[in-house]
């Protein structure tokens, strides 16, 4: 299997050192391991994730140990983009500075708030579903009128705290997943769904499918904050992918798919 979402201490609430994520991965018998740590331009969000001059570093540690590990595993090189209108275009030029393996994408803010903090009002129960969906869906489409990025990250974030749309609203997944295929892009099973209250893997089992069935490339990630979670829930992970009717996954290489068999 293939981890193609880890942070690293750099992103500033995320603990160990990026050997010690490689070599977890090693342990777990992961073939794959991808750094795809937090950069973002929005104010609210600088705490927890990397500054932009880290990125340099960060970049040249991980071809460091892509070297040094490359008899016992693959090791690649990512970000997880923040995504808002207003930061896009900086964000472009960014990932286009360096040599990066993949760019994934990920809306965590409305409205200049972290919709997915413990400490929210979304968390804590204060907003209305379907206002905050409507919302997310929003943005997450105009997301998709960029190309900057390959992987849409956690595609029903929202559902965090195990708070769901109704039916109507929840219908709007399936546009976004139409233009993510028109897109050509990739959307990622992400398995720290398990251990939050929702209790189930971004996307939900009813999108993994729909996925499938659009041939949306798939790749796995574990959202690692600890190396201990690197890989953690592959195996349910899996379970899932088989029953959605995925045959293989898709790893990147210098912003280009490739396929890999799990
Ligand atoms: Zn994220
Ligand atoms: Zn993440």
């Amino acid at each position: 299997m293939i981890d193609y979402h880890v942070h690293t201490s750099l992103c500033n609430h995320a603990t160990g050192t990026m050997e010690q994520y490689v070599r977890a991965a090693v342990d777990r018998g992961l073939t794959t391991i991808c750094f795809l740590d937090h950069l973002t331009f929005q104010e609210a969000g600088r705490a927890n994730a990397m500054f932009p001059r880290e990125v340099p570093m960060y970049v040249y540690e991980a071809r460091r140990l892509a070297r040094q590990y490359r008899d016992r595993i693959t090791v690649r090189v990512g970000l997880e983009t923040d995504f808002s209108p207003r930061h896009a275009e900086q964000c472009r030029e960014m990932v286009d500075t360096f040599d990066l393996d993949v760019v994934g994408s990920s809306v965590h803010f409305l409205d200049g708030e972290n919709v997915v903090s413990q400490r929210s009002a979304w968390a804590s129960g204060e907003l209305a579903a379907d206002a905050v969906y409507r919302k997310y869906l929003a943005v997450l489409e105009s997301m998709l009128d960029y190309d900057y990025f390959d992987v849409v990250c956690h595609l029903d974030l929202p559902k965090k705290y195990d708070q769901h749309p109704s039916p109507s609203v929840l219908r709007g997944f399936g546009d976004v997943l139409e233009k993510i295929r028109e897109n050509n892009l990739a959307v990622e099973l992400n398995t720290s769904g398990f251990h939050y209250p929702v209790k189930e893997a971004f996307p939900s089992p009813g999108l993994l499918r729909r996925c499938a069935q659009l041939q949306i490339p798939l790749v796995t990630g574990s959202d690692a904050h600890t190396p201990e979670s690197v890989g953690r829930d592959f195996d349910r992970a899996r379970d899932l992918l088989k029953t959605a009717g995925y045959r293989h996954l898709t790893g990147f290489s210098h912003r280009k798919q490739e396929i890999v068999p799990f």
